[in-house]
């Protein structure tokens, strides 16, 4: 109809601009023709990216790209340009993902049990070689040995495993998944996503760490209230990757909003995302993850893309 065309038109736009950049990307392409930096620049203040009356749905995960630069996130939602680098890298963590949640299911799980269940696992997915599948079955096992370590000497009560929530604000709906959910010894929610990436959060972010906060509101808003989880008592980052420690995971928390400067914190922050997701401006901005970016070689704020010669 109608009150469509504007919404499809600009659709088709983003993503026939996006798609192309970011398959010049991925296909590592330095230097890109002209027309492209045009295209990112008409791209970085175009239309909006949600029609006005579509619902904007948000994740913990999102609000965290958003907030980190708002051009990547915009790529990425439009043609899912590859986060999270390589395909061996996600494989690792969902292995990782899969144990821990075997782990968290079942409090008599033995370490012969969870090592045959990392072999099963294994045994299913497709590596490059055998060389390389035996040096990440090491990094698994040891990721995993380290989350084993944490899940024993962890004093709260787990409540949910891998579970989706979805929390309806009218026009802003927050959905997401956690890696688990548990209950401290004050009845209070504390939201652990585990994680097996190479770096850790700096210390002085942890406390307004975006998707944390994105977590904690949730609890705050009723998102496992079924379980009888009503208030936050904080969110954790679990490393068991190259950002843990040597020999054992390293925990991250932030603590509940309650006990923050300003407690309205995480509400503001969704409010922002949300807004600026429905604006017109979407701004690079040069961060710690760019080295990683799918769309780095077409980005207007890094030298190899802002150079563009006549
Ligand atoms: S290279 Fe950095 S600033 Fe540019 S789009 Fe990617 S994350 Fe944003």
């Amino acid at each position: 109809g109608g009150a469509r065309t504007g919404r499809g038109r600009r659709a088709s736009f983003s993503r026939t601009t996006a798609g192309h950049l970011a398959r010049l990307a991925r296909a590592g392409v330095r230097g890109a023709r002209p027309e492209n930096w045009y295209a990112i620049t008409a791209l970085s203040d175009g239309g909006p990216a949600f029609a006005e009356d579509e619902p904007i749905t948000i994740s913990p995960s999102q609000v965290e790209a958003f907030t980190t630069c708002g051009l990547r996130w915009l790529l990425a939602s439009a043609v899912g340009a590859q986060e999270g680098g390589p395909n061996e890298y996600s494989t690792m963590g969902k292995v990782v993902h899969a144990v821990a949640e075997m782990a968290g299911a079942d409090d008599g799980v033995d370490e012969v049990h969870v090592a045959q269940r990392l072999d099963e696992i294994w045994k299913d997915l497709e590596f490059r070689s055998s060389w390389y599948s035996e040096k990440q079955r090491e990094q698994a096992a040891r990721m995993v040995d380290k989350f084993l370590a944490w899940h024993r000497d962890n004093p709260n009560e787990v409540v949910a495993l891998e579970e989706s929530f979805k929390v309806d604000l009218g026009r802003v709906v927050i959905k997401g998944r956690i890696d688990r959910a548990e209950r401290d010894d004050q009845g209070r929610a504390v939201i652990i996503d585990i994680k097996t990436s190479s770096t850790a959060v700096p210390k002085d972010e942890l406390a307004r760490h975006p998707q944390l906060g994105v977590y904690q509101y949730a609890v705050m808003l009723g998102a496992f209230e079924r379980h009888g989880l009503i208030e936050p008592g904080g969110a954790k980052l679990i490393q068991v990757g190259k950002a843990a420690f040597t020999a054992k995971a390293r925990e991250q928390e932030q603590p509940p909003p309650a006990e923050d400067a300003d407690p309205e914190w995480p509400k503001r922050l969704v409010e922002i995302v949300a807004t600026g997701m429905a604006g017109d401006v979407f701004q690079a901005r040069a961060n710690d993850k760019c080295r990683t970016c799918p769309v780095r070689s077409c980005c207007p704020v890094h030298d190899e893309g802002g150079q563009v010669g006549d």
